[in-house]
């Protein structure tokens, strides 16, 4: 059995810089860990057995506050380091999570229940924006501009935006972070991370990392207390200039309302609602298993799951098929032991959600392919049910499911499954399979959607520009477009004669 025991990385105090009297010089070596002023903790749970595996601090506005004080401190004294030294203490950092990776995925796995497998490779993809964005702070170009008068000069400088915050969610304990964390570390940023309540231990593992790889305290500060209570302050306070969220439309709005005082820079990384279609020249078997990978990573609780699935009408019974038969496959239970492909969901909020969206379903009319019922692993696990005929008009294909249930509804020709794919106020994720040339392009440019997978389920990538339209956000993570969400610009007009 794998426990946690061993593991020096189970820290349960949170990262704050701590602001000494006189240390305004260059040194950055005041800080560690704290406990709550108050003393109050928030429990974290094992969403497999309900098992506390720790407790974390209640933070007050005060303690929240004085970081804020030392992140607008430190920030200036970091931005002052050169790019190669950000760089470096970047790659110093990706090296000790590569060499801890394990215990990160252990630690990943019991708050969050994932199976272990998606744990380790959770911990390879975050690591890989930490190595990306390493890469390039030593790229962060600014511009010269031909000027209108001889005796004029044009620059543009690209400099760091100052202080942020990230608020993350749960679903993916260390990738959300790390891909806000990197950029803004990499372009002279300091950052102070809210992780979810649920999953604050991979937050805070990472940090100590990042304290043994030399990041200077106070540059990466990880907060943990209430969330409404810590978003007022890194919303409402006018020392912080950024604001990177990643979570629910709904929150992102009230966040955005509450930046819109101090006039913040914005990230917004929100729900989604993927369609994932299938026409009739698709490859039926390989659109079964990119479905599966695009439903059923994380037990279904991605942003960019497939939530509504378009199957023409010739093949949608041979395709149904097909996908049972694979989904029958899938082994629920225990993220820690080795061969589970479906850990819990994460709370029983989630469980009760998920069953009142097939109950209504399966009211309308819809037919239950397999699977449905609550499994026998854990109070929390789900079998993985497929359904079908579901309308357009139903919750189910409205809602954001985050759960293991798939959703098929069937169209006849391309302009009216385009029309009910862009049928939607959120614009994250779609997929598509086809093998015909001419309607790829037709179908990607038409798709409503920041990001666009064809014949794959599998879209994520450090290099390429992670985010939505519409109401599923702005600002891109990862990829040469990444950085910029961390960079104001600076337009220099010198008159030189
Ligand atoms: P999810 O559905 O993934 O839980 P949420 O949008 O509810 O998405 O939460 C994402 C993050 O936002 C979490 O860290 C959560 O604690 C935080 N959060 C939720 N409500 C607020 C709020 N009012 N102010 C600040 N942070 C919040």
């Amino acid at each position: 059995m794998l426990t946690l025991k061993h593991t020096n990385l189970l820290k349960t105090q949170c990262l704050v810089g701590l602001d000494s009297e006189g240390s305004d010089t260059n040194e950055l070596n005041d800080g560690g860990w704290v406990s709550a002023d108050s003393g109050e903790t928030i429990k974290v749970t094992n969403p497999f057995n309900g098992e506390t595996i720790a407790t974390v601090p209640i933070l007050s506005r005060e303690q929240v506050l004085d970081a804020v004080g030392v992140s607008k401190k430190v920030q200036p004294i970091w931005a002052n380091k050169t790019a190669d030294e950000r760089s470096a203490l970047l790659s110093k950092w990706a090296d000790l999570i590569d060499a801890h990776k394990e215990d990160l995925a252990r630690i990943m796995t019991a708050e969050q229940g994932k199976p272990l497998k998606e744990s380790r490779g959770e911990m390879d993809y975050a690591n890989s924006y930490i190595r990306w964005f390493s890469a390039e702070a030593k790229r962060i170009y600014g511009d010269t501009i031909p000027a209108k008068n001889s005796n004029e000069r044009i620059v543009v400088l690209k400099q760091p935006v100052g202080v942020c915050a990230a608020i993350t969610p749960w679903n993916f304990p260390a990738a959300m972070i790390t891909r806000k964390v990197a950029p803004a570390l990499a372009a002279g940023c300091t950052m102070i991370v809210k992780p979810a309540s649920e999953t604050p231990l991979t937050a805070l593992a990472l940090g100590e990392l990042a304290l043994q790889a030399g990041i200077p305290k106070g540059v990466l500060q990880i907060v943990t207390g209430k969330s409404k209570v810590l978003g007022e302050v890194l919303t409402g306070d006018e020392r912080i200039q950024k604001l990177t969220f990643t979570g629910s439309t709904e929150v992102g709005r009230t966040l955005m309302a509450q930046c819109a005082d101090t006039i913040k820079k914005l990230s917004m990384e929100l729900g989604g609602n993927a369609p994932f279609i299938v026409f009739e020249d698709a490859d039926l078997e390989a659109a079964a298993e990119g479905l599966i990978a695009a439903k059923y990573r994380n037990a279904g609780q991605t942003c960019i799951c497939a939530n509504r699935i378009y199957v023409h009408r010739d093949i949608k019974e041979k395709f149904v098929d097909i996908y049972v038969k694979q989904v029958a496959e899938l082994k629920v239970g225990n993220g820690m032991e080795e061969g589970t492909d479906l850990g819990p969901l994460i709370n029983q909020e989630a469980v009760d959600k998920a069953k009142d969206l097939l109950q209504s379903s399966m009211e309308a009319g819809a037919t239950l392919n397999a699977g449905g019922r609550p499994h026998e692993a854990g109070d929390l696990c789900c079998e993985p049910p497929g359904i079908t005929d579901v309308t357009q008009n139903r919750d189910i294909a409205n809602t954001e499911i985050f759960a293991p249930i798939t959703a098929i509804m069937t169209f006849d020709d391309e302009a009216d499954v385009i029309q009910r794919a862009n049928d939607t106020i959120f614009g994250l994720a779609a997929y598509f399979y086809t093998n015909d040339l001419a309607r790829s392009w037709r179908v990607c440019e038409a798709l409503e959607y920041g990001m666009v997978g064809q014949n794959t389920g599998a879209i994520s990538n450090a290099a390429a520009p992670f985010g939505g339209v519409k109401q599923s956000g702005f600002g891109r993570e990862g990829s040469k477009y990444g950085i910029e969400d961390y960079v104001v610009t600076k337009y220099w007009c010198q008159k030189i004669g």
